[in-house]
């Protein structure tokens, strides 16, 4: 066993302070080249680093294969940034950590008491209207100091017995400033320390982009420009695609409902826009992006299972099994559009959605789609439905499957009794009976082994051997995982059990799942959606 600290973030401040020539070689990309290297490269891991350490210039020129080339974007995650964000709005900061795969630690209006910072937007110029701002933002201050002086005192009575404790006074004022800061605005500066991963930031920059206020994109440009510079072969997608650019107009027309203000929405009264859907024979062709030319594959073949018992026969014999999924996906989906883009209450929303009828609810899916390519993902809403699956699955596919860290994935241990997936190439070579000759040499010892050693017997398991999996992603999750692993590139095993999850969840929410397909098939389903008409109901 040999275990490697590869590297770890060093303060800029350090690192600048480093000869012009070492700089040059200080970038992250160092990590994405080699790790993505090892995939498929004969040499160890710390060599790749080395040689990816030695030729900057050659490790972006993989990367850059790798990520954009090949897809394989998650090699990104492996360069780490840390910012200082100093000086930005709490509207900016609700921005910024609204990704969930940064980490984040923020300066706390709970226990600092305010100077009264705060950003002036700078949308906000009109005659009169910048000093009407800065006016209002200075009353709120001034409350807030009245009220922090006020409060104090008024926990020192309440709570005689804590201010006596050692700590207890401070404890109290930062419990006044709790309360205080309700009047702050949200303008007020405040500061963030952020570590996040090139793939996560580049993401980031996509959304920064698209922002409705300035501030949030100078924050996205200022960042980009403080990376691009360092570890150019990373961030190859930093600029929203068409389908992120319309999101936003399509989610208006979709689902704003159009009342007069003030007044409460009933579903008689909703009126829903009927936006022309922008599709047609003039759409270009999808998958261009990459330069791949995506071939439809025919679907992966079937496995071969051996092994003994009954049980096993019986379960393999129903193959992937969805055990959970809302009945009404669809409907939830456009349900949760409807609420929040008009503030209704969720009950009320979901019967607007249900009461819409077959071909409107195709109609808005189709519209939702128009602008996707095989790389886009849906937006958040489609978080909402959970999906949950249970099959029984090789060691190989299992090493595939556990990749996809969002999900929930509960797996059983590994079991004889389970049987073993024999691929259908070492039957067509005639190799299939010595291969089952071993597997039960395999598991005679094996059971031998669990006797004496029990968990430590595993390790003369084959990737054959199988376990069970019980797995919950939401549709959006599916969608990724889909576009992945039913796709020609991809194993067989895995595939057969993306073709699978994919067959049912078509059946089970039709309208949802329309662009739900495999990278290699995007083109052809999308065709068959928006040129041919053909597609769901
Ligand atoms: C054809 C093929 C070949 C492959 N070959 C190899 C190989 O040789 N070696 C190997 O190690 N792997 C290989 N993989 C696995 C691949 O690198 C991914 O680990 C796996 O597909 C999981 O995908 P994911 O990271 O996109 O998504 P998931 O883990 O399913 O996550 C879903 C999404 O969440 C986001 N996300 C999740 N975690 C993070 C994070 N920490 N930071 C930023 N964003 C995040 C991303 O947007 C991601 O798309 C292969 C996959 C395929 C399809």
């Amino acid at each position: 066993m040999r275990i490697e600290l590869a590297g770890y973030n060093v303060e800029v401040g350090i690192l600048e302070r480093l000869d012009a020539a070492d700089k040059d070689i200080l970038t992250p990309e160092i990590f994405s080249s080699a790790y993505a290297r090892i995939s498929r490269s004969a040499e160890d891991i710390t060599t790749l680093r080395k040689i990816a350490g030695h030729d900057v210039k050659k490790a972006r020129a993989s990367n850059r294969t790798i990520i954009f080339g090949m897809g394989h974007h998650s090699v990104a995650e492996h360069a780490v940034f840390n910012f200082d964000i100093i000086g930005v709005s709490r509207l900016a900061l609700e921005e910024i950590e609204s990704f969930r795969l940064a980490s984040y630690t923020e300066k706390s209006q709970r226990y600092v008491t305010l100077k009264g910072d705060y950003v002036q937007p700078r949308e906000i110029t009109g005659p009169g209207t910048k000093d009407a701002f800065s006016a209002l933002i200075g009353i709120q201050n001034d409350f807030y100091k009245k009220a922090y002086a006020i409060l104090q005192e008024y926990n020192f009575k309440k709570f005689p017995g804590i201010l006596e404790q050692k700590g207890g006074r401070r404890e109290l004022q930062n419990l006044a400033k709790e309360d205080a800061r309700y009047i702050l605005s949200l303008a007020t500066e405040g500061q963030v320390g952020m570590t996040i991963n090139a793939r996560s930031l580049e993401h980031l920059f996509r959304r920064f982009f698209l922002s409705k206020r300035t501030e949030v994109r100078e924050i996205g440009r200022k960042m980009y420009d403080l990376v691009y510079k360092i570890a150019p072969s990373i961030f190859l997608f930093a600029q929203p695609s068409q389908f992120e650019k319309d999101l936003h107009e399509t989610f208006k027309n979709n689902f704003s409902i159009e009342v007069p203000h003030n007044t409460s929405l009933t579903p008689k009264r909703m009126k829903l826009s009927k936006a022309p859907l922008a599709w047609g024979g003039d759409k270009p062709l999808r998958g261009r992006v990459c330069g791949a030319k995506w071939l439809g594959a025919p679907h992966p073949r079937r496995r071969q299972v051996a092994g003994k018992g009954e049980n096993k026969q019986k379960f393999l014999s129903n193959e992937t099994k969805i055990i959970d999924y809302p009945k009404n996906a669809d409907d939830i989906i456009l349900a949760s559009f409807f609420a929040i883009y008009n503030s209704l209450d969720f009950a009320e929303a979901y019967e607007i959605a249900a009461n819409i009828d077959a071909a409107g609810k195709k109609r808005i899916f189709l519209d939702l789609f128009k602008n996707m390519e095989f790389f886009d993902t849906p937006p958040r809403q489609f978080e909402l439905p959970d999906i949950t699956f249970q099959a029984v699955i090789s060691a190989s596919n299992f090493a595939q499957l556990k990749r996809h860290r969002i999900a929930t994935l509960i797996a059983g241990d590994y079991k004889i009794e389970l049987g073993n997936i024999i691929p259908e190439s070492i039957r067509d070579c005639g190799l299939e009976g010595e291969f089952r000759e071993i597997i039960e040499k395999t598991d005679a010892l094996y059971l031998k082994l669990k006797e004496e050693y029990n968990e430590a017997a595993d390790y003369v398991l084959t990737n054959s051997h199988c376990r069970m999996v019980i797995m919950k992603m939401n549709l959006r999750e599916v969608y990724h995982f889909i576009r992945l692993r039913d796709d020609v590139h991809t194993q067989w095993e895995i595939r057969h059990l993306a073709g699978e999850i994919l067959a049912k969840l078509r059946e089970i929410m039709p309208y949802s799942t329309m662009l739900l397909c495999g990278k290699s098939n995007f083109v052809q389903e999308y065709e068959n959606i928006y040129r041919k008409g053909v597609g769901p109901i």
